[in-house]
């Protein structure tokens, strides 16, 4: 087999871990594959450029899930639902679109047992998709967002929603932060009186960020309650997607091993 090519899209692009992930898992288990990033500024030519660098799978992050959800010639039934795509393979010509940003966010909070009801800060592609799953999984999903827009889609699915104005704090066992506050600033995600009245009463707290400790949990901590940064969801979407790519030759724990070296280098 000749070797193949895989590359990540997004803008920016410089910071994501992909590349290291997908390569060290490509060598560990002997594929030949290679994986680089590549920064995409206009997400309409997503196409174009996937064909003209002659990729056999992508990985697309912000700002053009949408872009890769549109560029896709077939959907598997989930990402058509959430309408967001994080991975595309070739096959036969055609664009397979994926979503494995949400099973691996499901996979990554399992660890937490006996949790029902969810309160989601934030309410962007990433909250879209991972609503959905957890729905899904029978779980109660509140989402609270600090303004009305974004909300529509959530309220037109039947989840309750509220923002920092309406809403009514009531008690959940996983506060999760879904937004990008704390990534690049020292923001909280939402206002300090609201988080200390769901911290408190939470089973414990999570953030999808990874690779630093941001506010929000710096604050669950403050509380001692349990904390879980986003690199377990990094990780298990990184090995559905790797599935994808490789056809499925391979196992989820055949991959980790090689994969979660990414996080320890
Ligand atoms: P979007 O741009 O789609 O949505 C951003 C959300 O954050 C919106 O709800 C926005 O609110 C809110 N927000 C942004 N800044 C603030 C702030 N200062 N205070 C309160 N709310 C704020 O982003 P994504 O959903 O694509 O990504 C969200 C986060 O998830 C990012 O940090 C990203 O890095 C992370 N992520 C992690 C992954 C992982 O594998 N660990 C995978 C994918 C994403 P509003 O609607 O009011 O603008």
């Amino acid at each position: 087999m000749s070797r193949q090519l895989f590359a990540i899209f997004g803008d920016p692009i410089s910071h994501s871990k992909s590349p290291l992930m997908h390569n060290l898992a490509f060598k560990g288990l002997g594929y030949a594959g290679c994986y680089n990033r590549y920064r995409l500024v206009e997400g309409e030519k997503l196409k174009e450029t996937f064909f003209g660098l002659k990729l056999k799978g992508i990985n697309i992050t912000v700002p053009h899930k949408e872009h890769a959800y549109n560029a896709c010639d077939v959907l598997d039934s989930f990402a058509q639902k959430v309408g967001a795509v994080n991975t595309i393979v070739e096959k036969e010509g055609k664009l397979y679109g994926y979503n494995t940003d949400a099973p691996g966010f499901l996979k990554a909070i399992s660890e937490f047992r006996e949790v029902k009801t969810v309160l989601f800060l934030g309410a962007g592609g990433t909250a879209q998709s991972t609503s959905v799953i957890l729905r899904d999984e029978g779980y109660e999903v509140t989402v609270l967002n600090r303004s009305e827009g974004r909300l529509k889609r959530f309220k037109q699915e039947g989840f309750e929603t509220a923002t920092f104005e309406t809403f009514g704090p009531g008690t959940y066992d996983l506060v999760i932060n879904m937004t990008s506050a704390g990534l690049e600033d020292e923001n909280l995600p939402a206002p300090k009186e609201i988080l200390e009245k769901v911290i408190p009463t939470a089973k414990a707290c999570i953030d999808v960020i990874y690779g630093k400790e941001t506010p929000f949990l710096k604050l669950a901590k403050s509380y001692k309650k349990p904390v879980k940064d986003g690199s377990d969801m990094l990780l298990y979407q990184g090995i559905i997607a790797f599935e994808h790519f490789t056809g499925h030759r391979y196992t989820f724990d055949e991959i980790k091993v090689y994969m979660q070296k990414a996080f320890i280098l």
